[in-house]
Order: structure tokens, then sequence, then C-alpha cells
């Protein structure tokens, strides 16, 4: 899986190739039905669920590694990869941006599922080798259930068989074209190079919301908790990505210095916290940009941060002590896209960003001014695209602010 958001509470266990590598907390539970699920299989529970957890564990090196297949080729084309998340489900890698060309769309997506098939590749042929020098397989007709029963077994050739198994498996579900999995996003991909972006990414997330709903019944039909959530992501997941593209597709056409409010109201660092209160009680705005005396940018005061602090010590202190200071703050120049602008937030995490030209400050851009202007611009752009027959479709007003608190 590739991804351009954050996921919740994981925990780091390693950096590698300056990747880090995160397990999301539920993980343990997979290991839990792992020992479970092997303890059955063994004449000993104990050494059953001791060798499930195991293969759980090395399952999930696997997973680890077809996400570094993403990740590697995701570098190759100078795009960051801060971290990968392990879950239940399965991993996460996370890119700093979305690549936009298709090729590199097609070769990051498939990178991930061409690991698990190499890994199937080493590994299959030492396990059949083993097979067939230790046991009696009999008839061709009977081999596949033999194998089938011995990666199930408790023992080195089980583990083999069991590992390269999944990872043929591992690699043929992520080729399913289930945007915003592997194989909807190499779809994407080759559909972009016949359509526009935005009904390439439209065909993807209706191919991958059928793909969802056979996942849902499979699921039902089949008692699988895991491709329930599986169906869940993909159905939720392709919307977020389409509402994205979307929203990129009418920022790109404005710029910073557009879209910065010029009447917007300053703090000072001497002043109240309580002046801000003031502000937001009585004006339409939430975040302000704070100059010390000699009127130089110093800070920004963020609504969330405000709020922040009046929970934890009322409207006591001055305005210096809570704000964010101004090197903590990501900076574009005016003639910086509003695709660009926003992107650079959501990288950074942060719900405001300073506009400047040279040394000369402009005005603040939130997350708020950028839904708006997706909600507005984009229902104009929508008339005009219906009207001019351009790339058309909805476009919808998207929530732009992700996972962002600050
Ligand atoms: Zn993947």
């Amino acid at each position: 899986m590739i991804k351009g958001m954050q996921m919740g509470s994981s925990l780091k266990i390693a950096r590698i190739w300056g990747v880090d590598v995160q397990v999301h907390w539920s993980f343990v539970l997979i290991l839990v039905y792992g020992a479970f699920l092997f303890s059955r299989n063994a004449s000993n529970v104990l050494v059953g669920a001791l060798y499930g957890v195991v293969v759980i564990l090395l399952l999930f090196i696997c997973v680890a590694l077809h996400e570094f297949g993403h990740a590697i080729a995701a570098k190759h084309f100078g795009i960051k990869v801060p971290h990968i998340t392990l879950l239940p489900i399965g991993g996460v890698a996370q890119l700093e941006r979305m690549p936009r060309k298709p090729l590199q769309e097609f070769l990051i997506a498939i990178a991930g599922p061409a690991v698990n098939f190499a890994l199937a590749a080493v590994l299959l042929p030492v396990a059949l080798a083993v097979v067939f020098t230790t046991m009696r397989v009999g008839p061709m007709w009977l081999m596949i259930p033999t194998l089938m029963r011995t990666a199930q077994s408790v023992s080195l050739t089980g583990l083999l068989l069991f590992l390269a198994g999944t990872n043929i498996l591992l690699g043929m579900f992520n080729l399913l074209p289930a945007f915003p999995m592997d194989g909807g996003r190499i779809l994407r991909a080759l559909l972009a190079l016949r359509l526009r972006y935005i009904p390439a990414t439209r065909v993807a997330v209706l191919v991958g919301r059928g793909m969802a709903i056979l996942f849902a019944i499979a699921g039902i039909f089949g008692r699988d908790i895991f491709l329930l959530l599986i169906a869940f992501f993909v159905y939720v997941g392709g919307r977020g990505e389409l509402e994205a593209v979307q929203s990129r597709y009418v920022l790109k056409d404005f710029n910073a210095r557009q879209a910065v409010n010029k009447d917007a109201l300053s703090l000072y660092t001497s002043e109240p916290i309580s002046r801000a209160v003031d502000y937001i009680m009585t004006t339409y705005q939430g975040d302000f940009p704070v100059h010390d005396l000699g009127n130089n940018l110093v800070g920004v005061l963020t609504r969330p941060r405000l709020v922040a602090t009046l929970r934890g010590q009322g409207q006591e202190g001055r305005v210096v002590d809570v704000m964010i200071p101004r090197e903590r703050v990501p900076v574009t120049s005016g003639d910086t896209t509003l695709a660009d602008v926003w992107e650079k937030m959501l990288e950074r995490g942060s719900r405001v960003i300073i506009v400047q030209d040279q040394e000369e400050f402009l005005g603040l851009i939130t997350l708020d001014d950028i839904s708006e202007l997706i909600q507005v611009m984009g229902a104009a752009k929508e008339r005009e695209d219906m009207i001019a027959g351009g790339p058309g479709g909805r476009v919808a007003a998207t929530t732009a602010e992700g996972s962002i608190h600050n």
C-alpha cells in the first residue's frame, strides 16, 4: 500500500535507509491471532503458539520488504518516504507527495508486489527441494493438497512453504485493481496515459468500489474480518484520493498572493491572550500573525493553539508565550500555486503558512482558507467545465484538515 496521509498511534521500531519503520499498536492482536491459529496445529500448544508468533513476525518482515519496494522506487524519483507503518491488514508506505507522472506512479506501485514475487521465487524452490527430498508426495494430483497441509504444519518445511505461498498471495492480492491499493494505482497510471488525471482517477475509484463490494461480500460469507477491513479501507480511501486530486485541480490555477487575507488583524507579542479571544469573538478570523514592536513577524497564533492554552492556563499570559515561533511555521512565496502551498502545509503538518516575497510579509493562508476556496472555486470551475466540455465531473468540497492539530 501507498499513502499520502498520517496514521494514528504507532510505535517506531527501527530506522532503515532513512525510513522510520513504525508498528501500529493493534499489531499485537495479529500476533495473538497467529499464536492461536498455529497452537491448534501442533502436538504441544505452547510450541505451536510460539511458532505462530515467529510465522507472523516473518510474514510482517515480508510486508515491510514490500513497503520498502515502494519506498526505494519512490526515492529513485526524488519522493521522500518519512515512514512505513505496519498494520494488522498490511503495511503502508507514507509518501511525502504523490507522483504526478503516470509512469512514476506505475513503477512505484508495482515495486511492492514485485518484492513479494521475488521473495517467493527464492523461497519456493528451496521449499519444494526440501519437500521432494524429505517427503513422499505421491502422484501429481495429490501434490497440491499435500503442500497445503504441509504449509500449515509446525515444521521448517511448513514455514518455508507457508512464507512462499503467502508471498505469492500477497503479491497477487495487492495487484487487484482496488484503488487505492497497488493494483488500483497501476490501473490509474495506465488510464492516465490515455485520459486526463481526474477521469482516470474516477474510473479507478469506481472499479475499486466494485472490488470493495466484492471484498465485503467475500468477507461476510468467509467470516473474514481482514477482508471486511480492507473493503472499508478501499471504499473510504478511494473517495479521499479522488477529492484530493479534484481539489488539486482547482487549486493549481491560483497563487498564494491571491489567497492571503489583506485585511487580516495582527497581534503583538506584548498583548494579553485575552486580545486574541476578543478578536475571535468579534471577527471571522481564527489565526493571527504575531508582530514585535518593530513590526517584524515573529510568530503565529492559531485557533487550536489558543484553545489549548485557554484550557490549560485560562486567559493569563501574553501572546509571545503561546504563539508558534516563526521558524516553526512553513513559508512560501507569493507566486507559488495553491496546489503546492496546500501540499507543503500537509507535508509539514501545519494549518497555517506564511506568505512572503523576499522579506516582505504578505499574510497567512490557513487550511480553512483553502477549504473555502476549494468549495467556492470548485463550484465555479465545475460550471465552466460543463460549458467548455472540459475534464468535467463534480469537484467535491473537501475538508483540507487531514489529521492536523497545531
Ligand atoms: Zn503495496
